[in-house]
């Protein structure tokens, strides 16, 4: 399959109306698949009230049936459609972070959107995008769309269209390409279908964030215990993992050095992913600056472009400085755990 580009550079009033976005909505409405950039990460977006088209984004990511699929929406009045019930403190949460990098799970209405799209739950995880090009596709096609990372299953999310391009070229119909996206790390998945909203996902908004809202927020157990089942079932996955091995290293700076010179003496090519603060003080092979730690948004920014040039480099070993898990500062974490497969050196 031939993948379109289309370069939207220019966000005019109207976007809805720009040939290219016309032109991958019509590709959505005959169910085929197109990313889009979001301002988390690029999404594949699909018809989601279609079997056939959320099967060709399972099998594009070679995503595993029984993850989820994120439904994207332009306006709150779609939630109609599938929704069963819109609980107060989702209502709220909507005023505050609609659109933006927050995913509110509802009790879905029984046969609303295709069965394959919500892997046979009966919720259904939705959320507004903050991004003027997903946002005029999501109004142009006025469909439902499941978009999750467009990105090969198990690898970093894609931050740029080239990324996307990298995994799923000749795969998808087409990558509508509007830059660089800006959170860099995915939404916040929240539960809403109890009382008390849990965190299944962190993410753009942070617990705080959260609770200054609606006031008590829990987070998952299985984002604190690596033994306990995830309620996302997304997270139970491998993911973000760049192809060498990556290890979390908690402890000073020379700790990481003297591991590094270990490495080195045995022949292999180290990697240390650090910030630009710090960049200069290693001595590696390739030492990656991965924003600013003093903002940890320019870390959350940098992540998954930073973990892909990893892959473009002849390196063996990967040691990774730590982050504070306050604020974004929780999902950097989450997410670099994960890419190390929970392997954590400690000083
Ligand atoms: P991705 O689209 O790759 O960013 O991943 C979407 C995340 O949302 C995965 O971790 C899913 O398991 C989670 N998710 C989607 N829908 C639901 C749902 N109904 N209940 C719980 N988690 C969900
Ligand atoms: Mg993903």
């Amino acid at each position: 399959m031939n993948t379109k580009v289309w370069k939207v550079d220019n966000y005019v009033d109207k976007l809805e109306t720009n040939p290219q976005i016309v032109d991958a909505a019509q590709l959505l409405r005959d169910n085929e698949v197109v990313a889009m950039p979001t301002e988390t990460v690029y999404g594949l977006a699909g018809n989601a009230e279609s079997d056939a088209a959320v099967s060709k984004i399972y099998e594009a990511k070679g995503r595993p049936g029984d993850n989820p699929l994120i439904i994207h929406i332009a306006e709150k009045q779609q939630l109609e459609q599938f929704v069963a019930e819109v609980p107060e403190k989702a209502e709220m949460l909507m005023g505050e972070f609609w659109p933006g990098p927050l995913t509110i799970i509802f009790k879905k209405k029984p046969g609303a959107l295709s069965e394959k799209a919500t892997a046979g739950l009966d919720t259904v995880g939705v959320r507004m995008p903050n991004h003027p090009v997903a946002l005029a596709l999501l109004k142009s096609c006025g469909l439902p769309i499941g978009a999750p990372s467009a990105n090969s299953s198990g690898k970093p999310s894609p931050t740029t269209a080239q990324h996307v391009l990298d995994d799923l070229q000749g795969k998808i119909a087409g990558v509508l390409d509007g830059g660089a996206t800006g959170v860099g790390v995915e939404s916040t998945v929240v539960d809403c279908t109890e009382s008390i909203p849990v965190i299944l996902r962190p993410g753009g908004v942070t617990k705080e964030q959260l609770e200054a809202v609606v006031g008590e927020v829990l987070v998952d157990r299985a984002l604190t215990d690596e033994h306990e089942k995830p309620k996302a079932p997304g997270m139970k996955y491998k993911h973000y993992a760049p192809n060498a091995p990556l290890y979390l290293v908690s402890g000073t700076r020379a700790f990481i050095q003297q591991l590094v010179d270990e490495k080195r003496q045995e022949g292999l090519k180290v990697g240390v992913l650090t910030t630009e603060e710090h960049q200069a003080e290693f001595a590696a092979d390739f030492v990656l600056a991965c924003g600013k730690r003093a903002e940890l948004e320019t870390v959350a920014a940098a992540l998954y472009d930073t973990l892909r040039r990893f892959n473009q480099l002849e390196v063996d070993v990967i040691y990774s400085e730590m982050f504070p898990t306050e604020g974004v500062g929780h999902a950097i974490m989450n997410r670099l755990q994960k890419a190390a497969g929970h392997k954590i050196i400690n000083q």
